[in-house]
């Protein structure tokens, strides 16, 4: 046996009389006048594949572990179907039953189970329907983002996890330390547990300094950037903010596009053009998959994305924004005006209401944005981009970056954080500066916004969110 075998998404391609085997898991089996009815599953596509086995083919013994989950392979000849929906099944002649599923005990028995429920048992949950589509969906994304870059002569390029710089205080870090014995926690007198420190001195830390898992690429991507003109990361990021809310990962996958000789105009037409693409990407490979979310999960999302594809995005600035919320009459949770930041019901509102389809925002007040972004000459603004899209608001953020070395150090004091980390990324202003801008797509956003799944938890295989790290 090899990997080499047909995939149940080929074996409805072949001609009746060819002789073949059907790898897979049983969804289910029903049994009619003596004649048994399998759907079968690889994967490899969103449909079963019927293996019919007529009456006394299989033995009784045999027949009675192709159950519900059994894992099978069926040797046989392909046959035009009767049944509808499919132009052939396997007329089965043998089968090699190589893991039988215990019917009484097998979790993923029960029919429509919670999506609550079948995230304690993810390890399983990839032999359903919605999993299957959800995880394909997620693997043609991805080759879909390197084939859109590669195509512009993009870098791929891989900045690190492990980072001991604070990035941009973009968001809660974990820190990375071997100073702790973690296998020794002491109960300490007051009743509370604590960890043995091996040392109080940093310095004294496995990296020699206070570490940390990278919340974002972006500032070493930066460096690439100017260097190599267009690059792009597609990696793991990590926020330990402690909020459980539907749209937020503490382990997320972030793909982050930097271009030399770009200001925010290039950088939003590219934004968009991804977008575009992209999701034109799986609805040309993924139909199946699409119908499914768009039958069982989100009504209307085949409509909404062809819309997407095919309609130019809205392009407002902040200011424009806060003064269509002021004046929508409706009555937010949080109060709007000039200088707070979004909140999804306000960005909800007008991507959904208001416009209709996604909206990219642009010059944000600098108060509320991160210092590496180009300041405006009005003093008050800088060149910030947010793509905001209905049903899930922020999927992208982004900005041309200050390439002014004075302006950039004036942010960054301004900011109340230290010059000197910032060494680096302050040499790139000092030598060969150039203009610059890029953004960073949250990839799990992107799979809610496609799937119409409503929890971000069901986007990734195994989610990482406060209190859980199971699997
Ligand atoms: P938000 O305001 O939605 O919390 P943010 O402004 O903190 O996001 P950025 O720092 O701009 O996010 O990160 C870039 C992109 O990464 C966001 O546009 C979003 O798509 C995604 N993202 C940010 N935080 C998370 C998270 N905790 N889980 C999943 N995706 C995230
Ligand atoms: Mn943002």
């Amino acid at each position: 046996m090899d990997y080499r075998r047909t995939y149940v998404r080929d074996l409805f391609n072949l001609a009746p009389g060819t002789e073949t085997s059907a790898f897979g898991w049983v969804k289910t089996r029903r049994d009619s006048k003596g004649v048994s009815f399998v759907q079968l599953s690889d994967g490899s596509c969103f449909r079963d594949f019927q293996v019919v086995i007529a009456a006394g083919t299989i033995s009784e013994d045999v027949l009675k572990l192709i159950t519900t989950g059994a894992c099978v392979r069926f040797d046989g000849v392909v046959v035009e179907s009767p049944a509808a929906g499919q132009a052939v099944e396997l007329s089965a002649s043998g089968v090699e039953v190589f893991g039988g599923a215990d019917a009484a005990n097998y979790p993923l028995q029960k029919k429509g189970a919670t999506l609550e429920y079948l995230r304690e048992i993810a390890h399983l949950r990839a032999r359903g329907n919605t999993f299957g589509a959800v995880f394909r969906m997620r693997a043609q994304a991805a080759q879909a983002i390197h084939q859109f870059f590669a195509k512009r002569g993009f870098h791929y390029i891989q900045t690190p996890i492990i980072t001991a710089s604070d990035a941009e205080g973009a968001g809660a870090m974990f820190q990375v330390t071997t100073a702790l014995e973690v296998n020794a926690p002491l109960e300490a007198p007051d009743g509370q547990f604590a960890y043995r420190l091996r040392s109080a001195n940093p310095e004294h830390d496995f990296f020699g300094k206070p570490s940390y898992l990278t919340v974002s690429g972006q500032l070493e991507a930066e460096t690439i950037a100017l260097g190599m003109t267009n690059v792009y990361t597609f990696g793991p990021t990590f926020r330990a903010e402690n909020s459980s809310t539907s749209r937020h990962l503490a382990e997320f996958w972030m793909v982050e596009p930097e271009m030399a000789f770009c200001d925010l105009e290039g950088n939003m037409n590219l934004a968009e053009e991804f977008l575009k693409e992209v999701i034109g990407n799986l609805l040309d490979f993924c139909g199946d998959d699409l119908s499914f979310f768009n039958q069982r999960i989100e009504p209307h999302l085949l409509e909404t994305l062809e819309h997407v594809v095919t309609s130019p995005f809205e392009r407002l600035t902040y200011t424009e924004a806060v003064t269509m919320l002021e004046q929508s009459g409706e009555n937010f949770e949080f109060p709007v005006g000039w200088g707070t930041d979004l909140q999804s019901e306000h960005e909800r509102w007008l991507t959904e209401v208001k416009v209709g389809r996604p909206v990219i925002l642009t010059d944000y007040p600098k108060e509320i944005k991160a210092f590496y972004m180009r300041q405006n000459e009005d003093g008050k603004t800088v060149r910030a981009m947010d793509v905001l899209a209905p049903r899930i608001g922020e999927i992208i953020g982004g900005s041309q970056r200050e390439e002014r070395l004075d302006v950039l150090e004036a942010r960054i004091k301004e900011s109340g954080l230290p010059l000197e980390p910032y060494w680096w990324y302050l040499d790139l202003r000092r030598f060969g500066s150039a203009p610059h801008a890029g953004f960073g797509l949250g990839f799990e956003r992107l799979l809610m916004y496609v799937t119409g799944m409503k929890n971000i938890r069901d986007v990734i295989p195994y989610h990482r969110t406060p209190g859980n790290a199971d699997f």
